[in-house]
């Protein structure tokens, strides 16, 4: 990937993406030890290709992408990986873009919030759960029990922002 490819996929505020992929790859190290699992191969380098920029990514080109690097591709292969990324609290699926999120705080138990970016279709994660906890009390006043794993809001982000404003001074 060249320089240029890894700044139109950054979110947001300029940022050093290799960075987030070197914290993302240590912690799944980590997670993987404390749960006793592997993180073969494929796992590993499934997590690295999701990870390449900030925009979620879908089954088939998962699959496209490690066909083309000669691993098995086989849509059970590429799906099992998946699951086990999605099981581990390494990655998200953000459901409305039938896609798959690297997760930036694996390590910490917590539900998917994402700002989705209509412009760029960069996905953001946020932190905060005590949103949740408003949601959760809020639709038990109508007697609902909310199940949603993950809450998805779509917008415009920060740099695709700045940018408009640029273009329609
Ligand atoms: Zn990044
Ligand atoms: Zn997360
Ligand atoms: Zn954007």
């Amino acid at each position: 990937m060249t320089k240029q490819d890894l700044q139109s996929h950054q979110y947001g505020a300029r940022h050093n993406h290799d960075h987030c992929i070197d914290t993302a790859l240590a912690t799944a190290e980590t997670l993987c030890v404390q749960q006793g699992q592997r993180l073969t191969k494929v796992r590993r380098r499934a997590l690295e290709l999701i990870w390449e920029s900030h925009r979620p990514l879908g089954a088939y080109q998962l699959l496209a992408k490690l066909a083309e690097e000669g691993f098995n591709s086989a849509p059970p292969t590429v799906y099992r990986a998946l699951d086990f990324l999605l099981g581990a609290g390494l990655i998200h699926k953000v459901e409305s873009m039938n896609a798959y999120l690297g997760c930036s705080h694996a390590d910490k138990a917590h539900k998917g919030y994402f700002l989705i970016c209509d412009e760029c279709h960069n996905v953001m994660e946020f932190d905060y759960q005590d949103i949740h906890a408003a949601l959760i009390a809020k639709a038990a006043q109508q007697g609902f029990e909310l199940r949603a794993e993950t809450i998805e809001l779509t917008g415009l982000c920060a740099k695709c922002k700045a940018n408009s404003a640029g273009a329609n001074p």
